[in-house]
Parts: structure tokens; sequence; C-alpha cells
């Protein structure tokens, strides 16, 4: 018998003993993503060297990209034209799309916040953009996305606790505005939790956007520079009291030690540009922790890059020979050691769901953390 056509939906399968790690899958109507999950980041409508093929190969089940960018460049209309963002770039997965928020008060250069929204000058051609919440609800279901954010203000972690309660406000408006717009079936809003770094805020921050009701909640705001544990601190406090029956989404935050704890804190999906960044700057993730492949100590190493990896740089390439192609600034390099971390962080949740399966996940993440080595070498 044929089932009807799946609606979004996220169904908890495990939860850890020892930890609050959780095992589910999130399903969309683009196909199921098993979490703990990482996203690969399309901030351009491209995983940056890869093609879509490559992706589904590496069993990537989602990928991220991101409002703000495409709405500036190439511009929604020509992506709504192709007849949406899957068929633009040739991704018939699911991919979830950043509102911008982060982009907005990073990047561009911000003019103005006021309830109604952000006016902001565009980082691409300097022209004037305002961004309200509506319109970034609009852009993501141009885009056709499976699972869109809310646009939401992220205050600098610098900022005073009235300043980020003043923002708190405006992003839980924004939420229920954006909630109000949306209306594209079959694509999921998730809110954002923000409230900066401090443990009240947060709170309410999450019990008001829980109240406006969405598909998944995010936590915002963190990875943008604050003091190292500052965001383990809130996570401890703020994961495991996050709802249990929707999918839980910590934003940008993407090096193996820090997913692991998010993991054992009950967070679900992760993005980062980490895998591509490092590996376009000739850096590699292995097991044993980060190895830079221009090293001179590399030049005659005839072992691929981590002995136990199935990727297919390592399968069929050596240290010496990835060193040779960075040195003679060959494009291939580049492709090859993105491969390799993509591969790396997919296969690192692979293992992560494996362990949590398997109620072992406490002592899989005591052996990884034993054997990685955070430094460069
Ligand atoms: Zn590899």
């Amino acid at each position: 018998m044929k089932t009807k056509k799946t609606e979004f939906g996220f169904e908890l399968l495990k939860k850890d003993v020892k930890t609050k790690a959780r095992l589910g899958i999130v399903k969309t109507p683009r196909g199921k993503i098993n979490t703990p999950a990482f996203m690969p980041v399309g901030t351009q409508a491209t995983v940056k060297t890869f093609t879509p093929r490559e992706l589904e190969e590496l069993g990537a089940e989602i990928i991220l990209s991101n409002a703000y960018h495409l709405y500036i460049r190439p511009g929604i209309d020509i992506i709504r034209r192709s007849g949406g963002l899957h068929l633009f770039m040739a991704w018939n997965k699911p991919i979830l799309t950043d509102s911008g928020g982060y982009q907005v008060f990073s990047l561009a250069k911000l003019r103005k916040v006021t309830p109604e929204g952000a006016i902001f000058n565009s980082h691409f051609d300097g022209r004037e953009i305002r961004f309200t919440p509506e319109l970034v609800v609009e852009i993501q279901e141009a885009l056709g996305s499976d699972i869109a954010m809310v646009f939401d203000e992220c205050p600098p972690f610098t900022e005073n606790k009235a300043q980020v309660a003043k923002s708190m406000e405006i992003t839980l408006a924004w939420a229920k505005r954006s909630k109000a717009c949306h209306t594209l079936k079959g694509q999921a809003l998730f809110g954002i939790v923000q409230g900066g770094f401090f443990q009240d805020l947060r709170k309410e921050s999450l019990e008001r956007t829980v109240e406006i009701g969405f598909d998944g909640y995010a936590l915002g705001g963190f990875g943008i520079g604050e003091p190292e544990g500052k965001m383990d601190e809130l996570l401890a406090e703020i994961g495991p009291v996050m709802p249990e029956d929707a999918p839980r989404y910590l934003m940008g935050i993407g090096m193996p030690l820090d997913i692991l704890d998010a993991v054992s804190m009950g967070m679900d999906m992760f993005d980062c540009v980490n895998p591509t960044r490092y590996g376009r700057n000739g850096s590699a993730f292995t097991r044993h922790g980060r190895r830079v492949v221009r090293n001179g100590a590399y030049a005659e190493d005839t072992a691929p890059l981590d002995e136990k990896c199935g990727c297919y740089t390592c399968k069929n390439f050596s240290r010496s020979y990835l060193r040779h192609l960075f040195n003679a600034d060959e494009i291939l390099g580049p492709r090859l050691l993105s491969l390799h971390n993509v591969h790396f962080f997919l296969d690192l949740m692979r293992n992560i769901r494996e362990a949590i399966a398997e109620n072992r996940f406490d002592k899989f993440k005591r052996s990884f953390e034993n054997h990685y080595d955070e430094e460069m070498r």
C-alpha cells in the first residue's frame, strides 16, 4: 500500500541513559535525516567544490543554504523561475535555509534595527536593503527549502544584559510575525532561541519561542567570539529542557569536540563551514586532530591522510601528493581535502548515532576526546 506524502515530523528513537544524547529521525517531504546530523554548508547554493552527486555519495542527507546570500545574488526571481532552489542547484534532498539574521548582523553594514525590521547595506554592492520577518519568510518560500528559519537579531556577545533583553524581545516579536505569514505547505519553520549568554534570558527566550510554536527549535548566537566554555555552560542548562518532540538545532557550531559536547547535552542538528573552509586552506580533520598538508614533514610521506579513513581521498592519495597539489596551487588539492573533511564530519555523526543506538555514546565520546588533539599539526 502506498503511504501518503510525508509531512514534516520528528521521531525520537532513543534517549541515552548516561548523557542527554538522543537518536532520532527528522522527516521531510524530500527525505529523512538521521539525527544527530551534520549539515554541510552551501551558502551560495553550492557546497564549495562539490557536485551534488558527490555529496550524496558521501551520505549527506541535508545541506544548508542561506536566504541572505541568495537574495543578494543571484536574486530570488531566477531561483523561483528555475523551479526553486533544489532544481536551481540540482540537489533533490532536504535543504535548510538560514534566514540571514546572522549575516545581517555580521557581514552587512547594519544601519538600523527597528521593531519593523533591519535596514542595512548589502556587503556585495552596498545597496540598501530592508529585511522584515515577512520578507525573509517570502524569500525562503520562493527558495522552497524544506526547513526555513525565522529572522532573528543576533547581538554581539559583549552586549550588556539590558540590550540583550531588548534584542530578545525583537526576535520574539519577529518570530510571531514569521509564523503568522508562513504559508508554504511541506516547509517546516524553526524558531530561534536567543538571549545571549544570560541563562535567565535564554530560558525565557526558549519558553516564549515554544509558546509561539514551531516545527523545530534552534539555538542561535553561539560561536560569535565568546570566551571558551561559555556555550557549554548554557547548553548544559538549556539543551535538556528544549521540547523533546521537536528537533534541536545548534546553529553554526562545528568543531568535532564541540559537536560531541552538544550531542551529549541533547542537540540534534549542526552546521558549519569548517570542513570546506579548512579543506580549501589545506587543513584536514582526522581522528588525531587537524593536519596541515603543506607541512614539510609530509614531503616524502606516502601514507594517506588517515589510514582508517574510507574516503576517496584517503583510499587513493598520499600526504605527499596532497602537499604537492597545495604547493603547486592545483585546484584538485582543495577538492580532495574538502571531500575528506566532509566525509570525516558525516562519518563522525554516523559513529555518534551508532554509539547512541548501542548504549556506548559516553565511552565513544571519551575515546574520541582522548585521541583527538585540537592543535594543528
Ligand atoms: Zn579521508
